[in-house]
């Protein structure tokens, strides 16, 4: 019998990731009760045998809290929860709980989505079952239980996933980096948000693999629990581990293959195709196959997607870049003038790591919450154009843009003070850029 057999369990949130906890949970026994502070919750493909709860959060007699990633550590009715005497559990934590096959976890700042979607690539190109969820797109606790032991869990997973988790132990987990982000969540409380990102690494058993960037002052230096192997990975020659000389990916200071086969642009995307290595080898993926499947790695959308060339202008989607270092390392990855699309929902985080990125562009329009500030820290260093909106934004572009340009939507924010997502925001430019005429 499931050791969830007649628990009381309340889920927090009746969003996806709530309704797959509560349906995993009810089919493994539990009593779950799923509550919202919306007070009449829509939810689609919820278990019938889940109480469904509206207007506010409640426990209702249980033992275990799952809150969805929506709720703040801080949230004073989840504190009580906890001083009151209730067990918290991450939602992956929960998933994790009943996978058979080995578990890959991708953390850290920016990379998360494209590092496991090459991993994903390089397990599937060495023959390998491959689950990909999490933070990405369905919820672990809904995918977990499609793959056996003879395939891999690949799970993406944010810092809001696991600062809630008591235990969560892959077999591998990865950190691509930490950097300022998401300052609104934890309360303003930097460390609080590094620490949940290096979270990933405290519960990993021993004979697990850490893999972790170098160069990152944080994620290098990392403490980790004893009989867990650490592999280091950097966009630099490395003796050991992963890395990158005279224009080769290398492992232990070996060439593996040319930087420039990967698909993907950006010195960013050498160090996300090294740190896929690193997991595939430790999940015991052959070398070879996997850099067949990196060679075949086309990239996601919204990540530097080439959109359009108009009138010799290469007009380029970054909308995925919702900080000011995802952003940053995004402009690096392209050479020449170009002209740039930024701002958006106000985290209050420093914007420096997009600033220094602005060296050679020809002139920035800026729009969105953080158009003013933008403007103004950039001061006299490149011509600024503050537009109201997208169409604006393309518009301003068009006319400032000269062939050989590139035009990048690179927000060094969320979208949230105008769109559904990142996604939407994308979707909005893509559609304008699309609409030039010829
Ligand atoms: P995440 O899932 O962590 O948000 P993504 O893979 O979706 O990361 O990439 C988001 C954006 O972050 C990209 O559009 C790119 O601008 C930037 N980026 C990607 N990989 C890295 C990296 N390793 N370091 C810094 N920035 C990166």
């Amino acid at each position: 019998m499931s050791r969830w057999a007649g628990r009381r369990v309340a889920v927090w949130g009746a969003a996806r990731s709530g309704v797959a906890a509560a349906n995993l949970l009810v089919d493994l026994g539990a009593s779950v009760v799923l509550s919202d502070n919306r007070d009449s919750p829509e939810v689609e493909g919820l278990d019938p045998r889940v109480e469904l709860r509206g207007g506010g959060n409640v426990l209702d007699g249980a033992e275990v809290l799952v809150p969805s990633p929506g709720i703040r550590p801080g949230t004073p009715a989840l504190r009580a929860a906890v001083e009151g005497g209730v067990r918290l559990m991450g939602e992956v934590e929960l998933a994790a709980s009943v996978a058979t096959a080995p578990i890959v976890a991708i953390g850290g700042t920016d990379g998360k989505s494209t590092t496991t979607e090459m991993i994903a690539a390089c397990l599937r190109a060495a023959g390998r079952p491959v689950v990909v969820a999490g933070n990405i797109g369905e919820p672990l606790s809904a995918r977990v239980r499609d793959v056996g032991p003879e395939g891999v869990v690949v799970a993406e997973i944010s810092a809001f996933q696991i600062w809630s988790c008591r235990r969560f132990a892959p077999q591998v987990a990865v950190l691509t980096n930490i950097a300022e982000d998401h300052a609104d969540y934890f309360d303003g409380d930097f460390e609080a948000y590094a620490a949940a990102k290096l979270r990933l690494l405290r519960d990993l058993p021993p004979g697990g693999t850490a893999v972790l960037r170098a160069e990152d002052p944080r994620v290098g230096p990392a403490a980790l629990p004893a009989g867990v192997r650490r592999v280091a990975f950097a966009i630099h020659p490395m003796q050991r581990g992963f890395g990158v000389r005279g224009g080769q990916l290398t492992v232990d200071d070996r060439p593996l293959m040319p930087a420039a086969d990967l698909p993907v642009m950006g010195r960013h995307n050498q160090a996300n195709a090294l740190a896929a290595l690193a997991a595939g080898r430790a999940l015991g993926a052959p070398l070879g196959s996997m850099l067949a499947g990196l060679r075949g790695y086309r990239g996601l959308p919204h990540r530097m997607e080439p959109v359009r060339t108009w009138r010799g202008v290469r007009w380029i989607n970054d909308s995925k870049a919702t900080n000011p270092h995802a952003a940053g390392a995004g402009l690096r990855a392209l050479d020449g003038p170009r002209v740039v699309i930024a701002g958006g929902y106000e985290k209050g985080i420093s914007l420096d790591p997009f600033l220094s990125a602005l060296d050679g562009v020809r002139h920035l329009i800026v729009t969105g919450q953080t158009a003013a500030r933008l403007r103004e820290l950039v001061g006299a260093r490149v011509p600024v154009s503050m537009v109201g909106d997208m169409a604006s934004a393309v518009q301003r572009a068009a006319e400032v843009a000269e062939a050989g340009d590139a035009v990048v939507l690179s927000p060094a924010a969320s979208s949230f003070d105008a769109y559904r997502g990142f996604d939407e925001r994308g979707d909005v430019f893509k559609r304008w850029v699309g609409a030039l005429p010829e």
